[in-house]
């Protein structure tokens, strides 16, 4: 705080004291219930520019980079090191001109002295991403890093373009020459990186397991979104948050030695260059059932066997539209394909690579994937792309386009993930849960498909009671980034708890209607989460800002009882309080007892047998503030045996106990 700011602290106490002074009569709600959605200075940005607005849907203004990618990459396994050239294409289909060009070094995290935010990140230190030669528009950057320009933000003009950061994760070219709007720009890099090993836990950046098996992710310079939430996103890299990537064609050309089976993201282009006859022949059959062919076995090694002959061989793949590459190769690979049958599409392959030792694990993983492709085709919309590749590694639980990191355990979640964040690609680095929490959801729905059954999320929404008041818990609007210890419940695990509740209120099958739609606008484009909100409370017909307000912004929750049941004349009035901020309709399920006068119709009641109803008063009795909502109940002289608030458990309570009457015994 700079001094001149005290004289203003000063005037401004002297204004809250004269307000406390003043006697006010009238007394505050005993609760505030807030209606609307916290706009910040990004969506506001975006509102007014018309790149998004409160439909939801893309703006009619709305734009998004495109960056297109051809690659040229050599492994070599005596070092363990990649060294690539890259030429990317950036089309700036923003309306601005651009003075930088922000680039994404995710190895630079293995230099050991750059952020990282949780402790299983991958140890193993390395040289990081070594760039050895950029050039913009054919002109050469100076890679000597340019010195911080002060406080002042003023320097003299460049003459030439120059760097910051190429020792971070994310680094930045400065242009002599802005690049200008609705205008391309070509950006040459020639770079190498030692893929990193170690223990990892698992990591997704553990990426060989010594020097027979690697699988590369995030291993190339990529450049950053630019967008009209935020501009460049400079967000670091940190381990945790996975990324925010432009949509773009990659053509990707990989050198490796001769026998070692290569897959990734996009179709191969050359197979009868580096497959053998027998392979491509098997390969050919692999689209005609649901039957899984080995297209490689593991007693074939080596140049001629497992591949085409030769020292070294060039992989050839080219995806159209993605937002990353990643691919995998080992010294020996059992390969084995199988297919998945997408609504109005048809069958496209699903690939499996593993280490012979490991079959096991991936006994199954065929039919896991061909169910997860099938079934969120149906929910969502068609699978987008032309193949999947299962990948085996040290990296077990990570996705890409068209690719897992993943056996059988993993491979539903992982192929959840071509829709979020492969399809429809939020900015997953702080929106966390617009991608994993997405996707949580989605497997309780496929887990209770695989097994015949109807999808329950009852309890979900309740649960979410047990986790309210904890100080270290972010919101899940707070930067998933910068989540702390509790990153996993923000961004997997809150989600299909909020979805639960709103299931809870509408109709489970009505969310996954709406979400498809929403999901279905948003294909191959960035929707935030304020678009997700919008589109939702539209969908939905209902005014529901005060639900995303205390979900997403919020960590609070219902914490209803039921504080007393009195009976007179035939109708029972049930007090229920609520000692949350966050409030929720009111739904009571009432038990009658088998004999007695008939039991009379309510407006706001449904018979869920003949013995018991379901009553429902709208969110709407709380926003005058009360703690307490007197419900009477008029359904005749029928005998009232129990009362239960939320039967469903779609509402976040902390103690579920009081929520009955009578009280059972030995409870509160
Ligand atoms: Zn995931």
């Amino acid at each position: 705080m700079s001094r001149n700011v005290w004289p203003a602290v000063a005037a401004l106490s002297a204004v809250l004291a004269s307000t406390a002074l003043a006697q006010n009569p009238r007394p505050a709600p005993e609760r505030a219930v807030r209606r609307d959605i916290p706009l910040t200075h990004a969506i506001r940005r975006a509102f007014a520019a018309g790149t998004r607005d409160s439909s939801g849907r893309p703006g009619r203004n709305y734009w998004q980079l495109r960056t297109d990618y051809t690659i040229s990459a050599s492994l070599d396994p005596g070092t363990s090191r990649i060294t690539g050239h890259e030429t990317v294409v950036i089309h700036n289909n923003s309306p601005d001109s651009l003075p930088n060009i922000v680039l994404r070094l995710d190895p630079n995290i293995f230099l050991g002295n750059v952020p990282r935010a949780a402790p299983w990140v991958p140890a193993e230190n390395t040289d990081g991403m070594v760039i050895s030669r950029m050039a913009v528009n054919g002109q050469a950057v100076n890679l000597t890093p340019l010195p911080p320009s002060g406080g002042r933000g003023e320097r003299p003009p460049l003459t030439e373009p120059r760097v910051q950061g190429l020792n971070t994760t994310v680094a930045q070219v400065l242009l002599p020459t802005p690049i200008a709007r609705r205008s391309d720009a070509t950006l040459d890099v020639d770079w190498s990186f030692k893929l990193p090993g170690g223990n990892g836990s698992g990591h997704r950046m553990t990426m060989r397991w010594g020097d027979t098996l690697y699988q590369p992710t995030q291993w190339y310079p990529r450049v950053a979104v630019y967008d009209d939430l935020r501009g460049w996103d400079t967000e670091l890299y940190l381990g945790p948050s996975e990324f925010y990537n432009n949509f773009g064609r990659f053509d990707v050309k990989l050198d490796v030695p001769g026998g070692w089976i290569v897959r990734g993201t996009g179709v191969l282009q050359n197979p009868e260059e580096v497959l053998t006859p027998a392979a491509r022949e098997r390969l050919s059959h692999v689209l005609e059932s649901d039957e899984v062919r080995t297209i490689v076995g593991p007693d074939e090694t080596g140049p001629g066997k497992a591949t085409a002959p030769g020292d070294r061989l060039v992989w050839h793949f080219v995806a159209d539209t993605v937002n990353d590459f990643a691919w995998a190769t080992a010294r020996q690979y059992v390969w084995q394909a199988t297919r998945a049958t997408i609504p109005g599409k048809g069958p496209v392959p699903i690939h499996m690579v593993f280490t012979p030792g490991r079959a096991r694990l991936y006994a199954n993983a065929g039919p896991v994937a061909r169910h997860a492709l099938e079934f969120y085709s149906r929910v969502w919309f068609p699978y987008a792309f032309p193949q999947l590749t299962l990948q085996d590694g040290p990296s077990a639980g990570m996705e890409y386009p068209m690719v897992i990191n993943a056996n059988q355990g993993a491979a539903d979640h992982e192929t959840g993930h071509q829709w979020w964040p492969m399809t429809v690609s939020n900015n997953e680095t702080w929106y966390g849960w617009m991608d994993e929490g997405f996707n949580q959801y989605m497997n309780i729905l496929s887990h209770a498909d695989a097994q015949g059954q109807a999808p329950n999320l009852d309890r979900l929404g309740q649960a979410y009671g047990g986790y309210s008041g904890d100080e270290a818990e972010p919101p899940m609007m707070w930067d998933a980034n910068y989540a702390g210890p509790q990153y996993g419940f923000q961004t997997y695990g809150k989600a299909p708890l909020m979805l639960s509740m709103l299931g809870g209120m509408v109709g489970d099958s009505v969310v996954r209607r709406a979400h498809a739609e929403w999901a279905r606008a948003w294909m191959f484009k960035h929707p935030s989460p304020w678009d997700y909100m919008f589109f939702m409370s539209r969908a939905l017909k209902q005014d529901l800002g005060w639900f995303w307000y205390y979900w997403l912004f919020t960590t609070e929750s219902v914490d209803g009882s039921i504080q007393n049941v009195t009976t007179s004349g035939g109708r029972t009035s049930v007090l229920v309080r609520q000692d949350g901020q966050m409030p929720s309709p009111v739904v009571l399920k009432v038990e009658f007892a088998p004999t007695g006068p008939g039991i009379k119709a309510m407006p706001n009641a449904v018979m869920l047998d003949s013995l018991s109803a379901q009553v429902t008063y709208p969110v709407d009795v709380w926003f005058a503030g009360d703690r307490t909502f007197r419900a009477v109940l008029d359904f005749g002289g029928r005998t009232i045996t129990r009362i239960t608030l939320d039967p469903g458990g779609r509402f976040p309570d902390q103690d579920p106990s009081d929520n009955v009457w009578p009280r059972p015994a030995g409870a509160r």
